[in-house]
């Protein structure tokens, strides 16, 4: 009888400690698969929790390299961007992504109406994150685009519009250069 009751106390002592060393690995490996997949990824922060409502409201799944690229793209400002720079920034903001997804990033951005293309050539592309009504500059000495607003441009003729087809937006591209000496 005395020895059961040792014994006893000696498991109850040690319960305790074998639960949690069972524990401690699961958590771990839990939050590992979570930072290191792509699947849904909760932000802690406000401003990151506004990106992944902003991607949840678009019909797109807040992945953690969507909430990063979109964290750097819709921070309140108005830009056009290429993918090399996005992805520059995104590196160096230490997202871990490659061209080809920046590239497959925007253009899912893209069809989900969060940005809007504009093609220079074809090898210059821009996004924009103003999906507004206006009209853009191209500034050719700096592949830079700057925006014009819809009431600068007057757009007074057009071709007639085929049957059965409606007209849905003129966009007007105006590409500058320094004046030649
Ligand atoms: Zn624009």
């Amino acid at each position: 009888m005395g020895v059961k009751t040792l014994v006893c106390g000696a498991l109850h002592k040690q319960l305790p400690k074998t639960s949690w060393i069972f524990i401690v690995p699961n958590i771990l490996e839990i939050s590992m698969t979570a930072s290191m997949d792509s699947t849904d990824f909760t932000a802690p922060s406000a401003a990151l929790t506004a990106t992944t409502a902003q991607l949840r409201a678009a019909g797109l799944r807040p992945t953690r390299q969507r909430v990063a690229l979109a964290s750097i793209l819709f921070d309140g400002e108005d830009r056009h961007v290429s993918a090399e720079w996005l992805y520059d920034v995104a590196k160096q903001s230490g997202a871990d992504v490659s061209l080809a997804t920046v590239y497959n990033t925007l253009h899912q951005f893209t069809a989900a109406g969060l940005l809007r293309e504009i093609t220079v050539d074809s090898t210059r592309t821009y996004f924009d994150t103003n999906i507004g009504d206006h009209h853009h500059m191209f500034l050719e000495h700096e592949d830079k685009v700057i925006d014009v607003p819809s009431n600068a441009v007057s757009v007074n003729r057009l071709p007639e519009i085929p049957d059965g087809m409606e007209l849905v937006s003129v966009d007007v591209l105006v590409r500058v250069r320094p004046k030649a000496d």
